[in-house]
């Protein structure tokens, strides 16, 4: 396992904010690989299955409103946001390093239905998305529409965007 100390020395020495999430999506993101993301925040332990397919989603919002709400997330990119897939919410990285080129097939999207579900899931979860709107107050977690201008706006430092910043919360404080 590696130690704080070698991650604090991995970090510096790569230099670039974009390593720091590098290394925590390198980390959690293989551990949620195998879980449908939606499911997990409510509380669920259900095995992989497609967002679209997500019972919990059916039974607590609905596909339509999470289409809805997932259609509304706009990256500017090379304004306030590196290159992004619109897939699965990857940012490319330099020279493709995480995500490969975007060609809009799902199945080239490692990490797929991961991010954006589980950021749903924390907006539709009363007790979490108060905890949340604690530690980014300067978003409108109110609902999950109310929380569209923040995703789409300037990301906090050392986040590709607020979507992933807001993912990077849950698994700091909830994995
Ligand atoms: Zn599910
Ligand atoms: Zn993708």
């Amino acid at each position: 396992m590696t130690s704080v100390i070698q991650v604090s020395a991995i970090i510096r020495v790569r230099g670039s904010k974009l390593n720091l999430w590098l290394y925590q999506r390198n980390r959690t993101l293989p551990d949620l690989v195998r879980s449908c993301t939606f499911c997990l925040v409510h509380g669920i332990n259900s095995p992989k299955h497609l967002i679209l397919d997500c019972p919990t989603l059916v039974g607590l919002a609905s596909v339509e409103a999470y289409l809805l709400w997932r259609r509304s997330i706009f990256y500017q990119v090379g304004v306030l946001h590196p290159p992004i897939c619109y897939l699965c919410h990857q940012p490319q990285g330099t020279e493709g390093v995480l995500h490969p080129p975007f060609d809009g097939n799902p199945e080239h999207c490692r990490f797929r239905d991961m991010v954006a579900p589980l950021v749903y899931g924390v907006l539709t979860k009363p007790t979490l998305r108060m905890d949340a709107q604690i530690y980014f107050p300067s978003a409108d977690l109110s609902t999950p529409m109310t929380a569209i201008d923040w995703i789409n706006g300037m990301p906090i430092p050392g986040n590709p965007s607020n979507l992933i910043a807001l993912f990077m919360w849950y698994c700091r404080n909830h994995l």
